[in-house]
Order: C-alpha cells, then structure tokens, then sequence
C-alpha cells in the first residue's frame, strides 16, 4: 500500500466542501472568501538531513506550504507552527525563527499559534538517543470565491504549463549520494538554494486566477504530481520532454540523470498547471509580472494516459514514479 492508496482507503470521506482530501488545499468557503488550508510536516532525517542549517529548515517549513497555497491561488493569511524538538537549542532556535519570520513577512502571513513538545528520547544499543526533530506548520490564505483552483479543473485541450525549471533539488540531492559529476561551486550552491530554500510561487499563483483551470505544486516530482491533476480531472496529457524547462547546471548532466531529476525529481515547488490555448498571452504576462519563467511543457487529452515525448516524437518511459513515503 502506498501513500496514497492508504490516505484514500483510510482517510478519505464525503466532504460537502469544495476540497479537501485530495487536494493542495482544503477550500471552505465563508461568505464572498474562500479560505484555503493546508498542512505540511517536516522530520528530521526523512525531509532533512539532521546536519540541515536551522535559518534554511525554518524558511523551508513554511516555504512548502505557502506553495500549496500558491497552487489554489489563495493569499497566504496566516499559519500555525507546531513543533516536537529534541532540546531546547537557542542557537538553533533564533536561526529558525529568522528563516521562518523572513519568508512570513515577506508575505505578510501572521504566526497565530501551534503548539511546541519535547522529541523523547529513544535507546539505542543502550545509548539515549534525541527524537528526531519533527516540524508542522498549518497555512491560511484566501481567494475569491469565484476564483478558487483545484487540481480537477483541467479540460481536454488545455495547455500544460511549468513554471521556473525543474530538477535541481534532485540534482543537489544525487550530488550529495555522488550521482553527479561535474558541478561546480556556483552550480551546486544553485542546485542546493533551490533544494534548501525553495521559493513558493505564490504571486504567480495569485495572477493565474482566472486563467489556470487546474493546478498543482511539484513537492514529490513532475509526473507523479502531474499524475494528481490527471486522475482528479479524468484526462490524460502529452508532454514534449525537450521543453520541460531545466537549468543549465542539470543540462549539463547526462540524458538520463536530467530525465530522473526532471521528471521524478521531488521538491522543486514549481507551480505546474493548465489554462486553455486563448490565454497563452495572458498566463505569459502573468508570469511575466510575477517575476518568473512559465514554459509550456504539453497538452491535456481526453483520453487517459500520461505520454512523454523525446525530440523525435518517441514516447519515453514514464515509468518514473513521484516521492511515496510507503512505496520505497
Ligand atoms: P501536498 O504534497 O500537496 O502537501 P500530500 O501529497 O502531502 O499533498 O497529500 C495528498 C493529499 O492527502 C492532500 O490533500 C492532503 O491534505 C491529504 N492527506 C495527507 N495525509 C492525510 C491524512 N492523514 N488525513 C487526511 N488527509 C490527508
Ligand atoms: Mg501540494
């Protein structure tokens, strides 16, 4: 059973909402708002390595869930921070609190509460052991009741779009297990920032309102997630492989190492996301005064399948899988 059969089989009910389980976020409408809520965990030694930097940790924390927020277009609010920590490490603390306080005002989103426990201690060979470090953090934002997005409204026809480039936290990560060969400092600093502190897309997410009709945010790589989008719209998609948008650093990298890192590669929080072909001039200007990259990577179709295309018009093999943290 993986991730998602066991959230399906276990903790999927009937909702009268207008999303829930399943989605980026739970959209619950109140009055002419709908808000837009989110939750995400980070554990030490399964999200982060425990030598991770405290500042990056507590940008990241927040940094994933903003980007589910991004995905429904909604404008992040506020959030909850919850936290289970092995000791109390005031360095390490003041450094996470800068990191976290950094990107929320930066959105203007407000810590309002959570709760905060000691990790307990685990024996080892007979030796304690710290618990590992294990962070929540519960996000609000809002959208216009007429403006909500989920990942089920794509339509057969529809552009697929990505935005910025995706591979380069994978391809800091195969770094780091000594897959890649060849980076240099500059590339591999890139490669790590993008891993480390991820920038959710949350302006563009704001802009596409109205234009995207369907959206998701790449956490656990390109076609699984893009596989969510496909399996609540009930279509299938065609994607052109040499126009999936990749940095210089990973087109340096072997074809098939780019493929892994691009197409399965997880933690990229790009938005990935559909909007009929009549606006293609609108989502660039979108993303244009976001300030990002947006490359159209394929089309939805109306029969199911997902089909990723080489430069010949070969089909390739998609046999790549997204991040399952029961499958593997
Ligand atoms: P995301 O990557 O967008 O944060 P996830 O892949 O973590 O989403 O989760 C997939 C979906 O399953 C989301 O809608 C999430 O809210 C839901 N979900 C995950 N775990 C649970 C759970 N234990 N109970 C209910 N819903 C869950
Ligand atoms: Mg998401």
């Amino acid at each position: 059973m993986n991730e998602f059969e066991l959230i399906a089989r276990y903790f999927t009910r009937p909702t009268r909402e207008r999303a829930g389980v399943g989605d980026d976020c739970a959209l619950i409408d109140a009055g002419d708002v709908t808000l837009a809520i989110t939750t995400d965990m980070l554990l030490a030694g399964r999200h982060f390595f425990a030598d991770a930097d405290a500042e990056a940790l507590g940008h990241k924390a927040l940094a994933v869930n903003l980007s589910d927020l991004a995905a429904a277009g909604a404008a992040p609010r506020c959030f909850f921070l919850s936290l289970a920590l092995p000791r109390a490490d005031e360095i390490w603390l003041a450094a996470f609190a800068r990191g976290l306080f950094a990107l929320a005002d930066a959105h203007g989103c407000a810590l309002l509460g959570g709760d905060t426990t000691r990790a307990p201690q685990l024996r080892v060979d007979e030796r304690a052991v710290d618990g590992a470090l294990t962070i929540s953090i519960t996000a609000i934002g809002e959208v216009p009741r007429a403006a909500v997005r989920t990942r089920a409204g794509a339509r057969a026809g529809d552009d697929l779009w990505v935005s910025g480039t995706v591979g380069d936290a994978a391809l800091a990560l195969a770094h780091r297990s000594g897959e890649a060969a060849g980076l240099d400092a500059a590339d591999l600093s890139a490669c790590r920032a993008r891993l480390e502190r991820p920038a959710p897309r949350v302006e563009l997410g704001i802009r596409l309102r109205g234009l995207a009709t369907a959206a998701i945010d790449v956490s656990d790589g390109l076609l699984g997630d893009l596989g969510h989008i496909l399996e609540r719209s009930q279509l299938g998609a065609c994607v052109d492989w040499p126009a999936v948008p990749r940095s210089d650093a990973l087109r340096r990298q072997p074809q098939a190492l780019q493929r892994r890192c691009a197409l399965a590669g997880g933690d990229d929080y790009e938005l990935l996301f559909t909007a009929p072909a009549s606006v293609r001039t609108e989502v660039l200007a979108a993303a244009a005064a976001a300030g990002v990259a947006v490359t159209r990577i394929g089309t939805m179709t109306a029969h199911a399948g997902l089909e990723v295309l080489d430069a010949g018009g070969a089909l390739l093999d998609t046999t790549y899988r997204g991040y399952d943290h029961f499958g593997r």
